[in-house]
């Protein structure tokens, strides 16, 4: 045997990954109309940003649309897990929609500190990424306290009225230590810049990156399943590469892995987006089993059981469902 073939090829398998407490209820409560009320049901933007979810509703029904004015008056609308601002809300009002708010409760708290800072008459320096979705609403609920800061070599061009009275606060995608270097800067720039009551970055977002961590050192190549328009996803890139893998690719599909990515390679690693099902992870490590990969090990540093009810305005619809 040559040297190369007594090394067992291994992947590493990220977990916590794949949907988030989130994420589930966004995607279930679009099935659960859709069973109740009957195609067809519209969804403002990507329920959740996962290619694959998308077209599954889209086949069973579920009509996508960039905004509320492509809907047709009364008809039922489904707000995304991204959240959406108050003008958004007011508009699907006027155009008599029956909605249902599938913004994720960890978004919704957010929105409650930009809301309470603005009322405070705070600036309020909103990290994140400029066009993201959950951006545009969060930053929505207080148009003219808000500035969205994307990066730490925006913070320069930053300018508050008052730095005694400023404070931050995130999108829930985001890199954490990226967003803490952000914070450092901003910081030494008005030292009396205020935190917000508690992490912005979500639970899930924290643990899949803490996870990719602890396995990039060891992985030739880390494959990251989700969407390109998925920040969280794109996030686990960017780490896995900071954290000591020699190289990370995002995928949507197993069948976008190509094999020079693992010529060579020993270790892979493996993870997923906070949007991303169990299946299309199923189906990476079926790729990679057939290139060699088939010693399989999970990396676990996290377990999680938070679950979140579904959008209060289903409600009815269940209970008569029985
Ligand atoms: Fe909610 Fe976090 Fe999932 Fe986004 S990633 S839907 S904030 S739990």
């Amino acid at each position: 045997a040559t040297a190369s073939s007594t090394l067992t090829k291994r992947v590493l398998l990220a977990a916590p990954r794949g949907y988030c407490a989130g994420v589930d209820r966004a995607v279930v409560a679009v099935e659960k109309a859709l069973e109740h009320y009957g195609a067809p049901v519209y969804v403002r933007k990507e329920i959740v940003h996962n290619k694959h979810v998308v077209e599954t509703l889209r086949d069973r029904g579920a009509i996508f649309v960039n905004e509320t004015d492509e809907v047709p008056e009364g008809a039922r609308l489904v707000f995304s897990a991204h959240g959406v601002s108050p003008a958004v809300r007011a508009s699907a009002e006027s155009r008599n929609l029956d909605t249902i708010d599938a913004t994720c409760p960890l978004v919704t708290k957010v929105h409650k500190e930009a809301v309470r800072f603005a009322a405070d008459d705070y600036d309020i320096l909103l990290i994140g990424h400029t066009g993201h979705e959950e951006v545009e609403g969060t930053a929505g609920e207080a148009p003219d306290h808000v500035q969205v800061v994307n990066s730490p070599d925006e913070v320069d061009q930053v300018v508050v009225r008052d730095p005694a009275k400023v404070v931050w606060i995130s999108q829930t995608t985001l890199s954490v230590d990226e967003t803490m270097e952000t914070v450092r800067r901003l910081r030494d720039k008005f030292p009396s810049l205020q935190d917000p009551p508690s992490d912005d970055i979500c639970y899930a977002t924290q643990n899949r990156q803490v996870a990719v961590k602890k396995l990039a050192p060891e992985c030739d190549v880390v494959i990251v399943v989700g969407s390109a328009n998925s920040s969280n996803s794109v996030r686990l890139v960017e780490v896995a590469l900071q954290s000591g893998a020699r190289t990370s690719y995002r995928v949507d599909r197993a069948t976008e892995i190509q094999d020079e990515w693992l010529e060579g390679a020993t270790t892979v690693g493996v993870t997923s987006g906070a949007s991303v099902p169990e299946i299309l992870v199923s189906d990476v490590i079926a790729r990679l089993a057939a290139h060699g990969f088939a010693d399989v090990e999970e990396v676990r540093t996290a377990t999680e059981d938070l679950m979140f009810s579904l959008p209060r305005e289903l409600r009815p619809a269940l209970k008569a469902a029985g």
